[in-house]
C-alpha cells in the first residue's frame, strides 16, 4: 500500500525534532521526494525508505527551506554507487536554479554520475506530474511570495486522495487540490504574506469537504503547536492534528 512519509514538518526554521518541511510518498515501485532539504539520505535512513527506490524528486518552489538539500542528496548518492536515472520535477524557474547551482559544483566531471534528468512543469492547474499504476501526481499554482507549486495525489488501487497545500495564503486552488481529499496537509506558519494561519487552514479544510486535515510547516520556536491543533479545529469539524517528523500516512 503506498504510503507518505513525512521527513520534515517544520517551517523555514528547523528544531532538533523538526526538520524543514519535506516528504517521501512510498511505493512498491518507485518513490518520489516532495522537496529536498537538510540531509535527506540521513532522513531516509532514519525512516527506513530505500534510497535506490527513490526515483523522482518533486521541488514546489525554490526557497532554501525546500530545495538546498539537492546537491548534498545527489553527491551522496552517486558516492553510495547509485546507477538508476533520477528525475527533478519543478516549475520552469526551479529546474533551470537548479541545474544552475549543481554547475556551480562541477557536477557533470563527477566520474559515471548517475543520469538526472530536470522537467519543467506547466505552470496550469491540475498538471499530471507523474504516474504510476499505484498513485498520480497533480500541480497547481498556489499563492506564495513566489511561484509555487500545490499538489494533489489520487491513488486509484484505493480510491483516495492526499492534498497538499505547500507554502500558500489561503487560496481557491488549494480548496480544489483538495476537493473531498481523504487528507489534507495544510501549512500552518502564520496570517503572513504567502502564509497561511492553523484556523484558516481549517478553513480551507471545511470547504474543500477534506475528511482530515493535518498542519504541516508550522513554527515550531514557540513550543505552542497543541494551540495550532485547537485554533485549527475552530474552523473545521473533521480531525485535526499535526504533521510530525516520520509520520507515515497509507494509502
Ligand atoms: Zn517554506
Amino acid at each position: 500500500m503506498p504510503k507518505l512519509v513525512i521527513l520534515g514538518s517544520a517551517n523555514a526554521v528547523p528544531d532538533l525534532m523538526h526538520e524543514n518541511t519535506h516528504m517521501a510518498l512510498v511505493g512498491q515501485e518507485q518513490s518520489v521526494l516532495i522537496d529536498c532539504v537538510g540531509n535527506p539520505l540521513l532522513r531516509f535512513q532514519q525512516a527506513g525508505i530505500e534510497v535506490n527506490h527513490l526515483t523522482d524528486i518533486i521541488l514546489t518552489h525554490f526557497h532554501p527551506d525546500h530545495v538546498s538539500g539537492v546537491p548534498s542528496f545527489l553527491m551522496n548518492t552517486w558516492l553510495l554507487g547509485r546507477k538508476r536515472q533520477i528525475d527533478i520535477h519543478g516549475l520552469g524557474y526551479v529546474v533551470e536554479r537548479m541545474e544552475k547551482i549543481l554547475e556551480f559544483f562541477d557536477w557533470t566531471n563527477w566520474p559515471k554520475m548517475y543520469p538526472v534528468r530536470f522537467h519543467p512543469l506547466s505552470d496550469q492547474e491540475m498538471v499530471t506530474i507523474l504516474e504510476t499504476s499505484e498513485y498520480r501526481i497533480l500541480s497547481s499554482l498556489v499563492h506564495h511570495l513566489i511561484p509555487t507549486i500545490g499538489l494533489r495525489v489520487e491513488f486509484p488501487q484505493s480510491g483516495k486522495v492526499l492534498a497538499y497545500s505547500c507554502d500558500t495564503e489561503p487560496c481557491e486552488e488549494v480548496v480544489r487540490l483538495a476537493a473531498d481529499a481523504d487528507v489534507l496537509l495544510h501549512e500552518a506558519s502564520g496570517e503572513t504574506i504567502g502564509h497561511t494561519s492553523a484556523a484558516q487552514a481549517g478553513k480551507i479544510a471545511t470547504q474543500a469537504r477534506a475528511k482530515a486535515l493535518y498542519l504541516i510547516h508550522y513554527p515550531t520556536q514557540e513550543g505552542k503547536l497543541q494551540e495550532l491543533v485547537n485554533e485549527a479545529r475552530t474552523m473545521y469539524d473533521g480531525p485535526v492534528a499535526l504533521a510530525e517528523d516520520f509520520l507515515e500516512l497509507s494509502f
